[in-house]
């Protein structure tokens, strides 16, 4: 693996699959030099609600959350590049897309907390992202490639 290689879990939630910004936000990692290495359009059923927001399961949001995100599909992606899970969470915003500056794809996109667009691994909690990508994809949906152009990106490639 060289420095470029890390990989992040993303995914357009139900209200951004309906306001129809799947592909404006993969334009922005596309973009940003970010490669593309696996995607499916799913809907999520509870137990893999469950499992993905299980740290929630005791908040009082929790009951909603699920709700809301297994209530149509969501764009789950693996996206890969150097200090892909920090360089995306900057991207997405903060949790809450009021308190998200303008830019930011929640702070563009979105102004309520229950309705914050998109999902994207925690960087500060380690191992999150590839937990989260195992959760989501099996080993073979995942491509390994190299993007046209990448020696653009990065000085040392
Ligand atoms: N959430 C919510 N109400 C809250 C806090 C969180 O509906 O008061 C939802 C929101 O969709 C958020 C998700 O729960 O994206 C997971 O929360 P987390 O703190 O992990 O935020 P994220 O990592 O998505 O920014």
């Amino acid at each position: 693996m060289s420095h470029h290689d890390e990989r992040t879990f993303v995914m357009v939630k139900p209200d951004g699959v309906n306001r129809g910004l799947i592909g404006e936000i993969v334009s922005r990692f596309e973009d940003r030099g970010l490669q593309l290495v696996g995607a499916k359009f799913i809907q999520i059923d509870e137990e893999l609600a469950h499992e993905h927001y299980g740290e929630h399961a005791d908040k009082p949001f929790f009951d909603g959350l699920v709700e809301f995100i297994t209530s149509d599909p969501v764009f789950a992606m693996v996206w890969e590049g150097a200090d892909a899970t920090r360089q995306v969470r900057a991207m997405v915003g903060e949790t809450d897309p009021a308190e998200s500056a303008p830019g930011t794809i929640r702070g563009d996109f979105g102004l309520d907390l229950g309705h914050n667009v998109i999902h994207a691994s925690d960087h500060e909690d380690e191992g999150a992202n590839v937990r989260e990508i195992d959760l989501f994809f099996d080993d073979e949906e995942l491509v390994d490639w190299t993007r046209s152009g990448t020696t653009w990106v990065y000085e040392d490639v």
